[in-house]
């Protein structure tokens, strides 16, 4: 039987990271400099591990499709990054950002991780503020804090609505310095599709050249991937276009578990849905609920007349509103975390009382917070996105509150990773959104660019050299091996296959179909019977997708639609996963919700007998189901309690 080793140091809680670095192995200077790390990615996991890596003296190539690193997805992040400075003075620890990120997860994380993020967030603040990223200060200079769902502390460091911006150019100063002393070499517009594995190691990977279509050969003597989440498996998410999950899924059907797949995360704050012919859709930052208050009418027939338009939302008296999360949740109102946030949304428009034309919204209403602090203030702290917001919807929000529907955002699952964040291929690591790590069922606000930043910064670097120490006897390998060339017959046949299909559905139109198979029955709430009907029509889509695809153009040149197709085939097969994985999993915790696991008042019921475990996806074949290995995760330093954000 496969046992999973997560590999987590021996000692106290509090102990465990200064243990391991303590007693892990070095690489030497003289001998970094003969080690070859590819490192594909460089979103905020990606860039800050490629530039420390430099830093260290390792010889690193670093891999982005896009034209510039600056443009990955992280660059869209908008509201802030947490860390436990206790800034304000307001009871804040490191032990308690722990555990609210624990707790916010549901109990589906291990402590020892968890706990080695919180311990590594105040670096991560002082690493940026000495790179010069110019996080928002008070008038006497210091640095300011806003607050973020799950939590009762103002902990979350921001540069106005533009933290992500931020926070990439301040690594990619850092990735340039490196660049420019020659220890990392930059590959913009390289797709990586395959990883390369010799004698049971990670060794290389191919790639494709998307200017010139061209498929070329790279080795290292350890590949780290941060690619990413695979929000997009949705079609409509907040993610960047361009975001996919495929590198997880060569790594999948390379031997790498995925581990929980179906733990995806839906914000609460989104502009909704407004039409057929959308590609995207625009998050509305969690910020915004620090001043913006959530309601919908109290009566019924309030919520018909404000959907036929004859009714305005600020004509509607206070009394006539219900504030329904500070009525459900008072300890935490309008900052309950993202997941309870979004059911009590659809909980309202599923009864009737939702408004907008299609009546699948909810107003985020800021006429208190401007009454309160001035409409200067108010812009002060979030004028790009009511910018953003009135571009879109074309309405003023500092005159008619906005309106609000839970969308696609980030997903917890991931690659599986052990706690020096290696997958369960040696010498393939996975870091930031693209691994499970440390969120558990559900994300909180402002913890995903801590976990990519504490994973590139000051985990990934000490972690691989554990791995690399080993290595230095290896010599450089030709990447002409027998590995390197079948990996690469197998890419340029795949992509052969696709090219003559030469069927009549652009990719688009089957993406859009999973979408709304995954939206519909792998959504915000899941059942039995959706999940069996999810699997079926997603087999289906499968067969189509591979027997009806039309990708126009040549496979040998630039090609978007072939970029494209490529990242579809991969999103059928996550898709997949996480519907096997929410059909396994028989209760509800945190983004997961089974509606046939609920207490009498719509919360989540969690089975902790049952289901304290991470799922492993272990890939066994093309035409056969995956088979499932399980973590436990054994609580040892915290008592696992029924989440309530009540009191
Ligand atoms: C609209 C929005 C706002 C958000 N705001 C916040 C926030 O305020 N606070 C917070 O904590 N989190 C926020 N998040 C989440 C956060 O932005 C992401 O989780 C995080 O930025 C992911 O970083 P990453 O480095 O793991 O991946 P990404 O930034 O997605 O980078 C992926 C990299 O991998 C590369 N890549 C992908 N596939 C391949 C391939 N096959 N070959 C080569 N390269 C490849 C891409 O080119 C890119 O460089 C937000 C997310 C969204 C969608």
């Amino acid at each position: 039987m496969t046992t999973i080793n997560s590999k987590i140091p021996q000692g106290p809680l509090t102990e465990k990271w200064s243990y391991y670095k303590s007693h892990q192995k070095l690489v030497n200077p003289a001998n970094k400099r003969r080690l070859d790390i590819i490192v594909v990615g460089t979103g905020l996991a990606g860039a800050s591990a490629a530039a420390s890596l430099g830093e260290l003296g390792f010889n690193v190539l670093n891999f982005c499709i896009q034209d510039s690193p600056r443009r990955a997805h992280s660059i869209a992040a908008q509201g802030g990054i947490n860390a436990a400075k206790n800034y304000q003075n307001d009871g804040d620890s490191v032990y308690r950002l722990f555990y609210d990120t624990l707790k916010g997860g549901d109990y589906r994380a291990r402590e020892a991780n968890v706990y080695r993020l919180a311990e590594v967030s105040n670096g991560i603040i002082d690493q940026c503020v000495a790179q010069g990223v110019p996080f928002a200060r008070e008038y006497g200079g210091l640095l300011d804090n806003r607050s973020f769902g799950g939590a009762q502390v103002s902990r979350t460091f921001y540069a106005k609505g533009q933290t992500g911006q931020q926070l990439l150019l301040g690594a990619y100063s850092a990735l340039s310095r490196q660049v420019n002393k020659g220890n990392v070499k930059l590959y913009t517009r390289y797709e990586m599709l395959d990883v390369v594995i010799i004698e049971g190691r990670a060794r290389g990977i191919i790639a494709r050249n998307l200017v010139t279509g061209k498929i070329e050969r790279f080795f290292g003597h350890a590949v780290v991937f941060g690619t990413g989440g695979y929000g997009n498996t949705f079609f409509l998410s907040t993610n960047a276009m361009g975001s996919n999950g495929s590198v997880a899924v060569q790594a999948y059907k390379k031997g790498a578990y995925f581990a929980n797949p179906c733990f995806a995360q839906i914000h609460p704050t989104c502009i909704p849905v407004h039409g057929e012919f959308q590609s995207k859709l625009t998050l509305m930052s969690e910020s915004l609920r620090n001043d913006g208050r959530i309601w919908v009418p109290k009566k019924k027939e309030d919520a018909e007349a404000i959907r036929a338009g004859k009714l305005k939302p600020t004509a509607l008296k206070e009394e006539d509103r219900d504030y329904y999360l500070e009525r459900r949740y008072p300890a935490f109102g309008n900052l309950v975390p993202r997941d309870v946030a979004s059911r009590a949304a659809k909980e309202r428009c599923d009864a009737g009382f939702g408004v907008g034309a299609t009546g699948l919204a909810v107003y985020l209403d800021f006429s208190d917070a401007i009454n309160r602090l001035g409409k200067s203030t108010v812009e002060e702290r979030y004028g790009n996105l009511f910018q953003m917001y009135e571009k879109i919807v074309d309405d003023d929000p500092y005159v008619t509150p906005m309106m609000i529907y839970p969308a696609i955002h980030y997903t917890m699952g991931g690659t599986w990773v052990d706690y020096e964040l290696q997958t369960s291929i040696p010498g393939l690591f996975s870091i930031g959104e693209a691994n499970f790590s440390d969120h558990g069922a559900n994300r909180l606000g402002a913890s995903a660019l801590m976990q990519g930043l504490a994973d590139g910064y000051f985990v990934l670097p000490y972690t691989i050299q554990n791995y690399l120490a080993d290595q230095i006897r290896v010599p450089r390998m030709s990447t002409d091996l027998p590995e390197f060339a079948e990996a690469e017959k197998a890419v340029e046949e795949k992509i052969q296959k696709l090219m003559n299909i030469k069927g009549k559905r652009s990719v688009d139109s089957l993406h859009k179909e999973l979408g709304l198979v995954m939206w519909d029955f792998v959504g915000m709430a899941r059942t039995k019977e959706s999940l069996e009907k999810a699997m079926k029509r997603i087999k289906e889509i499968k067969k189509e997708f591979w027997s009806n695809v039309r990708i126009p153009g040549e496979g040998d040149a630039l090609n978007t639609e072939l970029e494209k197709a490529l990242r579809v085939a991969d999103f059928i097969e996550i898709g997949y996963l996480m519907a096997i994985d929410a059909y396994n999993r028989e209760e509800s915790c945190g983004g997961h919700f089974r509606e046939e696991y609920q207490f009498e008042d719509g919360e989540a019921l969690r089975n902790d007998e049952k289901f304290s475990y991470v799922s492993c996806w272990k890939y066994t074949g093309e035409d056969s189901e995956p088979e499932l290995l399980k973590e436990p995760l054994d609580y040892e330093f915290v008592v696992r309690q029924q989440r309530n954000y009540k009191a």
